[in-house]
This record gives structure tokens, sequence and C-alpha cells, in this order.
């Protein structure tokens, strides 16, 4: 799928230290691009990722601890980084509770992780990229990101706002060699999903496949989740020239959700 001018591209990805962001960069290190991982965390074993990732595939492979909830982290993290020719804003995290009962430090960190982060770490990478005369912006939003769930305000309203923040990124950057897009997974098996599976066969009394088709994937008419490597590999296309024209967009990768 891969072109092959990827090779020796820098890309960050934050929130990279599991999941989808790890998959991410599992696919574009396959595809010989410089590697930047990236979470809040500073310990051995995220280094240790970075170091497994640079031996398979034979490419350099940084991890940068730097906190997405923070403007100033989020700008060192691509100075830290020389910058980048691709950047994939995916760190995220989520709560749910009525809108009368959501915590508002819960509300705060959601929306300064799930979108501001995209904004600084975008203002950041932009102009390198325009020095270039080439760049990717990829938002990992979500199906929440076009349409909404109960009990999921600050997760819905920062998705929606990454899709808006993509589009005015497109805008400014139409014709320089630079595109920015939103991916929007449905329910994604990472192994976040993956641990809540057990409590959701006990609270319904339903065996595995059971509770994935009927209360996990009761909103993605595929009833199959789709896979970090598939989210990978929608990166890798947005990446190449194939997709050069794709831009202020948004992909569903979502089994047909948001279709209904
Ligand atoms: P995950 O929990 O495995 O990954 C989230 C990543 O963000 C982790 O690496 C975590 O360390 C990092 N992170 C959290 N807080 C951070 C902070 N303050 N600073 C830096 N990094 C931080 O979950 P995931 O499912 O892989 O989610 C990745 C992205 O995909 C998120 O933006 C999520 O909203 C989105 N998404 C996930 C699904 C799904 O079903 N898994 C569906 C749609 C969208």
């Amino acid at each position: 799928m891969s072109d092959g001018k990827l090779r020796g591209k820098r890309a960050i990805v934050t929130g990279s230290n599991s999941g989808i962001g790890l998959g991410v960069a599992e696919a574009f290190a396959a595809a010989g691009i410089e590697v930047v991982l990236n979470s809040f965390t500073d310990r051995d074993e995220d280094h240790a990722l970075a170091k497994d990732l640079s031996d398979r595939h034979g490419v350099p492979v940084r991890y940068i601890a730097a906190d997405m909830s923070k403007a100033d982290d989020c700008r060192a993290l691509v100075e830290k980084a020389g910058g980048c020719d691709i950047l994939v804003n995916n760190a995220g995290i989520q709560h749910v509770a009525r809108i009368e009962e959501f915590p508002a430090g819960k509300w705060d960190a959601i929306i300064a992780i799930n979108m501001s982060s995209a904004f600084h770490t975008t203002a950041a990478a932009l102009p390198g990229m325009y020095d270039a005369g080439w760049g990717r912006v990829i938002n990992v939003a979500s199906a929440h990101g076009l349409t909404a769930s109960p009990y999921k305000s600050a997760y819905v309203a920062a998705k929606h706002g990454v899709v808006g923040l993509t589009k005015v990124t497109a805008l400014e950057a139409a014709g320089r060699g630079i595109t920015a897009n939103a991916i929007c997974p449905g329910y994604v098996l990472t192994p976040l999903v993956e641990s809540q599976i057990p409590d959701q066969m006990k609270t319904h009394d339903m065996d595995r496949e059971t509770v994935i088709r009927e209360v996990m994937l009761q909103r993605q008419p595929s009833k199959e989740f789709a896979t970090v490597e598939q989210i990978g590999g929608t990166a890798i296309f947005l990446c190449s020239d194939a997709a050069a024209q794709i831009t202020g967009t948004t992909i569903s990768v979502d089994g047909g959700w948001t279709a209904l």
C-alpha cells in the first residue's frame, strides 16, 4: 500500500504506548518511517517498546514522554522530536456520566487531551511541514466525531471539535503539499476494550461472542470490531500519493455505524 516514498519520513504519534497509536506506529515503522512514540509516562517499558519496534523494522524509533493535557508539553514534544513530516494526534481518554453528574475536572481533561492537544501539536508541527512542502496531519477522531451517544458529553464534544480543527487545518495548509484528515473509528479491539469484555459477560450473563455482538457492537452493523492494523493501514493510505487530494475530510472505519 505504501509507495516507498514514505521511507525516511518522520512521524510523531501521540498516545502510542498502547492500542490504536501503537498499531499506527507499527504500520509506519513497517513502511520505513521513523517513529516518535509518546505517552505521559516515562517508564523503562515505554522505551523498551521503542527499541523493540526499531529492532524489528530497522528504523529509528524514539519514545518521548509528554503529557498531552498540557499545552507546553504538546509543543515541546514536537520540538524534542525535531519536527515531523507526519503528525498523528491519537492520545485520548474517556469518561461516561450524565451531563448533570459529569465531573468538571473530567470534562477539562477530556477536552485538553482529546482536542486541545491536537491544536498545540499541529501549531508546532506546521511550520516545518510548510518548509518541507510536504506533510500529513492525521487526527484520530471517532464515530463520536460524527454522531453522539448519551453520557459521553465531553468525548463527543472533543471529537466533534477535532473534526472541525481538521477542516481548518486542511484549508490553511491547502496547496502546500500538506493534507489534514480525521480517521473516525467505531469500536476497535484494543487492550482497553478487550479488558471490558469479562465484566460485560458477568453483568449481562452472556458468553463472549453474544456480549460482543449484542452489547458492545450493538451500533456497529458489521458486528465485528475494527482492528488496530486496519487503522494503521488507513493512516498509511492517507500518507500515500493516492491520498494527496484527500484533505479536510473524515474516513470512517466503523463497520457501518455512521451509515445507520
Ligand atoms: P488506549 O487507552 O489504548 O490509548 C490511549 C493512548 O493515549 C495511550 O497510549 C495512553 O497512554 C495515551 N494517553 C492518555 N492520556 C494521555 C496524556 N495525558 N498524554 C499523553 N498520552 C496520553 O485507547 P485506544 O482505544 O487505543 O484510543 C486511542 C484513540 O482512539 C483515542 O483518541 C480514542 O478516543 C480513539 N478511539 C478509540 C476507539 C476504540 O474503540 N478503541 C474508537 C474510536 C476512537
